[in-house]
């Protein structure tokens, strides 16, 4: 288990004003009407400065912001095209390699951005980029899954999706022709489904690939909280919820963990209504049931302290990733 720092580091970037230009669209779409706005984010956004030392920060719990309600906090989130049944492609689950045996891998994201006003993003271009760049150098880096960032677009004309309704991702992935275009597609909106969402990502055993993440969930600003990007590139990376039930629920104890929850043994398992606790600066899951003792740091739970991967879950996505690099 490795417990990664997060950091309030976000402060220092204002208004983006000035940051696209007025381009045409180049792949192709660049035929008909210009849809597309190039953004300029300056490099120094994927590098970030203040980064703190990984070694140093091993295995430190990170002084994480209190859960927001406790138990099922996350509770706006929920993929694109759940389904009731087990559908799941497995086989990255059953035995996944070790990492970094089959070397590195590139997974290409393109960030697009929604209008919020007049040529406005509905999210800070440059703070998104920082973020994405905080998950890339923290937790893929050392997976051997390079999660580069593409170019930066304003979607011209999307104001109609400030607020994305459930479907709408992929209604605009088609709309705009995304799909055709280099790197899987990372949508910003004002808001998913009323507010209701922070994330939505789709599963990698279908064909389109999309993520697209809220600017604002109440008053909290979702764009520098890179638990929530880790938490869809997760799934993205075929890692469902720990508390997940397509496939059954799976039972603190005999649980049968390679069939049933998250399909994977590690993390333990999680009923998903539990609470947290801060004991000794530490969050702790307090659940109805004795039995139960999820993790709450583990990114693919709806716990609001959410700082790690577990090494298994690596391993899963490290096996999507050669499929993903090979599709693009
Ligand atoms: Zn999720």
């Amino acid at each position: 288990m490795r417990y990664i720092p997060a950091t309030a580091i976000f402060g220092i970037f204002s208004a983006c004003g000035g940051l696209w230009t007025e381009e045409s669209a180049d792949g192709p779409l660049a035929s008909s009407a210009p849809r597309l706005s190039r953004i300029q984010i300056p490099l120094s956004a994927d590098n970030p400065q203040d980064q703190p030392n990984w070694d140093e920060h091993h295995d430190i719990l990170a002084d994480e912001t209190v859960p927001p309600s406790g138990g099922n906090g996350e509770s706006r989130e929920e993929e694109a095209q759940e389904e009731a049944t087990c559908s799941v492609d497995r086989h990255c689950h059953d035995s996944p390699p070790t990492i970094c045996s089959r070397g590195r891998f590139r997974v290409e994201v393109t960030q697009y951005f929604i209008e919020c006003g007049d040529q406005e993003p509905c999210a800070d271009p440059v703070v998104a980029a920082f973020t994405l760049g905080r998950v890339r150098l923290f937790i893929f880096e050392y997976l051997c899954i390079e999660l580069y960032r593409g170019d930066s677009f304003l979607l011209e004309d999307s104001e109609e999706y400030a607020d994305l309704a459930p479907g709408g991702a992929e209604e605009i992935v088609r709309q705009y022709g995304l799909a055709e275009r280099q790197g899987i597609p990372i949508i910003y909106s004002r808001t998913l489904n009323g507010g209701r969402w922070t994330g939505l990502a789709t599963y990698p055993w279908y064909n389109l690939l999309y993520v697209a993440l809220a600017a604002r969930g109440g008053n909290r600003n979702l764009v520098e909280d890179w638990s929530i990007v880790a938490h869809e590139i997760g799934h993205l990376h075929g890692l469902l919820h720990t508390q997940d039930t397509k496939c059954g629920a799976e039972p603190c104890v005999n649980g049968d963990c390679n069939q049933r929850g998250d399909l994977i043994c590690d993390p333990p398992p999680d009923p998903g209504n539990c609470g947290i606790v801060v004991e000794d600066d530490e969050f702790r899951a307090e659940c109805q049931s004795e039995d139960c003792n999820p993790d709450p740091h583990n990114f693919m739970s709806y716990y609001g302290c959410r700082n790690a991967f577990s090494s298994t879950q690596e391993r899963a996505m490290y096996c999507w990733a050669e499929e993903i690099d090979q599709r693009q």
